[in-house]
C-alpha cells in the first residue's frame, strides 16, 4: 500500500513541477541552474554571476556516494532549465533519475569533457570520480560549464566568456601554489592517508602518497588486511599524521590509530579534510578555492 502511495506521489510531484517551470520567488530573467554538488555550484557561480540562480543539492558534509534525492530534490530537478551533475558514478544512487531526466532537459555531467586519459582508471572501465582535487582537471570542468552556459544563454555568451577566464586564471594560480606547498614536505613522509580514496588526483597532480581505508566510494566495505597495510606503511615510512574527512565518519580511522600505537609509532589526527563536499557557505571553505587552500594548508602542517 506505502509503494502505492508514493507512486502516487511521485506523480503529482511530477506533474506540478512539469506545470510550473520555474518557482515564482525567482528573478524570471536568470537562468536556473541545479548542481548536484557545491563544488559544481560553486564553478556555476563563478562563471553565471548575477545571470544564474543557482542551487546545489548537497550541503556541506553530505556523502555523494550514499545521496538520494528527496521529493523536493525532485522538484528542484524538474524546474532547472539546466542540470550539472560529476558523473563517473560519484552520484551513484541518483542515476536512474538523472538519466530520466536527461530525455526532457538538458542535464550534463561535468567529467563529460575531460579526455579519457587524463582519467584515473580504478578497474575495467571504472574511473575515480573526484576529479575536482587535481585543479587543471577542474579548471576543464569550469571551461565546459562555460560552453553550456553560452549555447543555453546565448545573449550572454560573452559575459560567461570572460568571466570564466578570469576564473580559470585564479584556478591555474592555485594549481602552482598546491604543487609548491606540498613539495615542501620531506618526501618520505609526504604520504596522506584518509578515510576513502578521494584524494587520487591530488596525489597524482602534486606528488604525494595516497592511501584510503575504504576504496573510491564510500559505500564500499574495508577489511583487517586494508587497516593492517595502512599500519605498516604509517610505521615503515614514519608517517606521523593521518585526516579525518568532512563528509564521512571518522570513526573509521580509530582502528588505524589503534594498531599504530600498539608498534608504539605514535600517529596524530593531522586535522578535517573537506573531500566530497566543501565547508558552510558564507565561511572561506564553503567555495571551492577556499576548500582546497584549507586542504593544502592542513596537510602541509600535519605532515612537514
Ligand atoms: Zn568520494
Amino acid at each position: 500500500m506505502f509503494k502505492y502511495i508514493t507512486c502516487f506521489l511521485c506523480f503529482c510531484v511530477f506533474f506540478m513541477a512539469c506545470n510550473g517551470a520555474k518557482p515564482k520567488s525567482q528573478d524570471q530573467n536568470k537562468l536556473y541552474v541545479v548542481t548536484t554538488t557545491g563544488m559544481i555550484a560553486d564553478a556555476v557561480l563563478n562563471v553565471g554571476g548575477d545571470r544564474v540562480h543557482v542551487e546545489s543539492l548537497m550541503g556541506p558534509g553530505i556523502d555523494p556516494h550514499l545521496f538520494k534525492a528527496t521529493a523536493s530534490d525532485t522538484v528542484k530537478l524538474l524546474q532547472a532549465q539546466i542540470i550539472f551533475y560529476n558523473g563517473l558514478h560519484l552520484e551513484g544512487k541518483m542515476s536512474d533519475i538523472l538519466e530520466k531526466l536527461k530525455r526532457q532537459k538538458p542535464v550534463y555531467a561535468i567529467t563529460d569533457s575531460i579526455p579519457q586519459e587524463l582519467l584515473r582508471s580504478v578497474g575495467k572501465e571504472i574511473y575515480d570520480p573526484h576529479i575536482w582535487f587535481d585543479i587543471s582537471l577542474w579548471e576543464k570542468a569550469v571551461e565546459r560549464i562555460a560552453q553550456v552556459l553560452s549555447e543555453k544563454d546565448a545573449k550572454n555568451a560573452s559575459f560567461y566568456q570572460e568571466r570564466s577566464q578570469i576564473y580559470r586564471e585564479k584556478l591555474q594560480k592555485l594549481h602552482t601554489w598546491t604543487a609548491s606547498e606540498i613539495s615542501k614536505i620531506d618526501k618520505q613522509r609526504r604520504v596522506l592517508v584518509t578515510a576513502h580514496d578521494a584524494f587520487g588526483y591530488f596525489g597524482k597532480a602534486y606528488h604525494i602518497d595516497v592511501v584510503g581505508l575504504q576504496g573510491i566510494s564510500t559505500s564500499a566495505e574495508y577489511g583487517v588486511k586494508d587497516v593492517e597495510r595502512i599500519i605498516d606503511l604509517l610505521v615503515t615510512q614514519k608517517v606521523q599524521a593521518i585526516f579525518v574527512e568532512s563528509s564521512v565518519p571518522s570513526k573509521i580511522l580509530e582502528s588505524v590509530l589503534d594498531g599504530c600505537k600498539k608498534q608504539k609509532h605514535e600517529v596524530k589526527i593531522g586535522g578535517s579534510l573537506f573531500s566530497d563536499a566543501m565547508g558552510d557557505a558564507g565561511t572561506p571553505e564553503g567555495t571551492y578555492i577556499g576548500m582546497v587552500q584549507h586542504n593544502v594548508k592542513t596537510i602541509v602542517e600535519a605532515l612537514q
